[in-house]
C-alpha cells in the first residue's frame, strides 16, 4: 500500500518536472527567437509589450454629483469641451520637430489663445497627459472650448491631441453663491502623488458641498487614458480611450430651488449699488423656496483665501437688525391688544429715559401708532415696548421665525439622520442667553426697536414677511427641491415644511402689519419705492453697530410685492456701511422688485 503511493509520487513529480522544463524551453525560445517579430493580432512586438509600464491618464469626470438650478442649469459639475495631450507615438526631438509638423501647431496655440512658444514649452516639458489650462481660473481648470474651437481641435488631427468632455466643478468666476461652499484643497502631500493634481479626492468644506457630501460622493472618476512604454512613448497603434464607471445611477444631481439667472442679475445689482458687505435673499411668497440669496463680498471656490470672509455666507449670519425689528414688537403689542393702530401718540424727538432719543431730531409730533410704524418713531416704540413684558417680545419674534434656526432640514432622509442643507445658519438672537428676558426696562426698550443683542439673519428677514403674507404660519426656507438619479429617474422629492413655534401670529395682527408695511411705502421711509414698477411694501432699519471702534450702519429693508397679489419677499441688509450716507438697501430693494418685476414679464 505505502509503496503504491510512493510510486505514484514518484511518476507525478516526473511529469511536473517534465513540462516545466517543457516551459522553460519554450519561453526561451520565445525570448531569443520571436523577440523583434510581431504577435500575430497584436500591432507591437513581443519586447515592445514588455516595455509596457504603465498607462498616462488625466481625470475627465470626478464622478461627483452635479448640483443644478431649478430649470436644470448646472451650478456645479458642468460639463465643457477641453483639448487634452498625450504623449505622442514616437518621442518628439522638439515640439517643432514633432511628427505633424509647425504649422498645426501654430494654428493649435492660436484656437486655444496661446502663443506658439508656450504650446512648444508645454509639450517639451510634459510628463504626464494633461487638459489645457485657461489662464483665467489660474491654471486650476482646463480652458473650456466653445463648439466652433472643439471642431477645429478636432479637424487638426494632431497625434496625441485629443478634444475631450471634462466635468467642470467650477467655472473660476468670483459669485455671491456662498451657499454652494467649495471643495477643500488638497494638501501638500496627496498633491505630491498627483503630477496632474486632478486625482486627488476633494472633499465639500462648506455649504451645499459639505452638507450634501455624503449624497455627492461619487462611485468614481471617468478618466481618458493611453498606453505607454518605458520611456514614456504612446505605444504604436494605442488611441486615447476614456474609461467610466458605468454606473446608471451616479452620479446623482440636486435640483435646487434657486434661479440661477436671478441670482446672477441681483449679484450684479448688489456690486453696482457700491455695497461692500451684506447680503440680498429672495423668497417665493407662495411656498418660501429661496430663488436667489447673493451674498458679498464675493467668494471665488477656486481661490479660498482663509484669512478673508469672502466665503461666509452673510444671507445666514445674524447681525444687528435695528427698525426693522419694529415689525416684531409691532406684533407683539397688537396681539397682546396694549395698542392698536389707531392709537394716538405724540413724539417730541426725546423719550426722556434711557438716553433715547427719535431719529427725527425735531420729533414727529402727533401720530398714530400705524404712523408711527412708517416713519419708524422710536419714541411711539419704546413707548409699546413698556407695556410689553420681555417673554411677550420674545414670544412673538420666535413666532415670527427669529431667534431661530428657520432653514429647512429634514431627518431621516435620504440616508441621512439630519440633512441641513443650509451649513451654518444661525439661529440669531433676542435677549442674550443667561438674561432674565427683558428684565430690565432699558433692555426691553432698547431690545423693541432692534438694538442691544437683537440679531436677525437675512434669511430671518425674508421669511419674517412670508410668514406675514400666510396669516401667521411660518415656513421653512427650502433650498433642495430634488435629487435625482443619473438616469434622471427621481431618487427623492424634498417637499416644503412649516416651522412652527409654541406662538403664532394671528391672522388677524398679520394682515395689519402687511397694511402698515404698505403705508411705510405710501407716506414713510420708503416713499422713494412708489416709483419702483410695482406696488410694493415693507420695512426700513438702520442700526448702529461698531467695526473695530468705528461707528458704522447696517441698513436694511425688508417687505413684499406687488402689493395685491404678493409673489416675492425681500430682505436687504447693507453691512457696516458708513453712517450718513445714503440708504443704499431702499434703494437695491427696489432695483431687485425692478428686476422680479422685468423677469415676471409684468
Ligand atoms: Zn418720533
Amino acid at each position: 500500500m505505502l509503496r503504491l503511493v510512493h510510486k505514484r509520487i514518484f511518476w507525478g513529480l516526473f511529469i511536473l518536472i517534465g513540462l516545466l522544463a517543457v516551459l522553460i524551453l519554450r519561453l526561451a525560445w520565445v525570448q531569443l527567437l520571436l523577440k523583434d517579430r510581431p504577435v500575430p493580432g497584436a500591432a507591437y512586438s513581443l519586447a515592445k509589450m514588455a516595455e509596457i509600464q504603465s498607462e498616462r491618464e488625466t481625470v475627465l469626470d470626478s464622478g461627483r454629483g452635479r448640483l443644478l438650478d431649478r430649470s436644470g442649469k448646472p451650478l456645479a459639475g458642468e460639463t465643457v469641451w477641453t483639448a487634452a495631450f498625450f504623449p505622442q507615438e514616437e518621442q518628439p526631438v522638439s515640439a517643432a520637430g514633432r511628427t505633424d509638423g509647425e504649422q498645426p501647431l501654430r494654428r493649435l496655440a492660436t484656437v486655444l489663445g496661446a502663443t506658439y512658444e508656450e504650446m512648444r514649452d508645454k509639450l517639451q516639458t510634459m510628463k504626464e497627459p494633461f487638459l489645457w489650462p485657461d489662464p483665467a481660473g489660474g491654471g486650476k481648470v482646463p480652458l473650456a472650448l466653445t463648439e466652433q474651437q472643439a471642431e477645429e481641435v478636432g479637424r487638426l488631427g494632431i497625434d496625441g491631441v485629443s478634444v475631450l468632455p471634462y466635468n467642470r466643478r467650477y467655472d473660476g468666476t468670483a459669485s455671491g453663491s456662498q451657499w454652494l461652499g467649495y471643495l477643500s484643497e488638497a494638501g501638500p502631500k496627496e498633491a505630491k502623488r498627483s503630477p496632474s493634481g486632478l486625482r486627488v479626492p476633494l472633499s465639500g468644506t462648506d455649504g451645499l458641498e459639505k452638507t450634501l457630501e455624503p449624497l455627492l460622493q461619487g462611485v468614481g472618476h471617468t478618466e481618458a487614458f493611453a498606453q505607454v512604454d518605458a520611456r514614456g512613448n504612446r505605444l504604436p497603434g494605442s488611441g486615447i480611450q476614456v474609461r467610466a464607471p458605468g454606473n446608471p445611477y451616479y452620479p446623482l444631481s440636486v435640483y435646487m430651488t434657486v434661479d440661477m439667472k436671478l441670482q446672477e442679475d441681483i449679484e450684479r445689482l448688489a456690486v453696482d449699488s457700491g455695497m461692500q458687505e451684506g447680503a440680498v435673499v429672495v423668497l417665493d411668497a407662495e411656498n418660501g423656496d429661496i430663488e436667489a440669496m447673493v451674498s458679498l463680498p464675493l467668494y471665488n471656490p477656486l481661490k479660498i483665501d482663509p484669512a478673508g470672509g469672502q466665503w461666509n455666507n452673510r444671507a445666514l449670519q445674524g447681525v444687528i437688525p435695528g427698525s426693522i425689528f419694529k415689525v416684531v414688537t409691532a406684533a407683539a403689542a397688537l396681539e397682546a391688544g396694549v395698542t392698536s393702530p389707531d392709537e394716538p401718540f405724540f413724539c417730541s424727538g426725546e423719550y426722556g429715559k434711557y438716553g433715547l432719543s427719535c431719529a427725527n431730531g425735531k420729533g414727529h409730533g402727533a401720530l398714530t401708532m400705524a404712523e408711527g410704524f412708517a416713519v419708524s418713531c422710536n419714541t411711539v416704540f419704546a413707548t409699546l415696548a413698556e407695556r410689553l413684558s420681555g417673554p411677550q417680545l420674545q414670544r412673538a419674534a420666535l413666532a415670527l421665525g427669529l431667534g431661530r434656526q428657520v432653514g429647512w432640514q429634514a431627518e431621516r432622509t435620504l440616508g441621512l439622520p439630519l440633512l441641513r442643507p443650509l451649513a451654518g445658519e444661525q439661529p440669531g438672537v433676542i435677549f442674550a442667553a443667561g438674561e432674565q428676558p427683558g428684565a430690565d426696562g432699558g433692555a426691553r426698550v432698547q431690545t423693541a426697536i432692534g438694538q442691544r443683542d437683537v440679531r436677525v439673519t437675512p434669511l430671518q428677514a425674508a421669511n419674517l414677511v412670508v410668514t406675514l403674507l400666510h396669516g401667521g404660519e411660518v415656513r421653512a426656507p427650502r433650498i433642495l427641491q430634488r435629487v435625482a438619479f443619473a438616469n434622471g429617474q427621481t431618487l427623492s422629492e424634498l417637499p416644503g415644511h412649516l416651522a412652527p413655534a409654541a406662538d403664532e401670529i394671528s391672522p388677524q395682527t398679520s394682515r395689519l402689519l402687511l397694511s402698515m408695511m404698505r403705508r411705510v411705502v405710501t407716506d414713510g421711509t420708503g416713499r422713494k419705492l412708489q416709483q419702483a414698477r410695482w406696488p410694493l411694501a415693507g420695512k426700513s432699519g438702520t442700526a448702529e453697530t461698531l467695526v473695530r471702534g468705528k461707528a458704522r450702519n447696517n441698513q436694511w429693508f425688508i417687505g413684499y410685492g406687488p402689493v395685491d397679489h404678493p409673489k416675492y419677499a425681500v430682505a436687504v441688509a447693507v453691512e457696516n456701511a458708513a453712517p450718513g450716507g445714503p440708504h443704499l438697501a431702499t434703494r437695491l430693494f427696489g432695483q431687485v422688485f425692478d428686476q422680479l418685476a422685468g423677469s415676471s414679464g409684468v
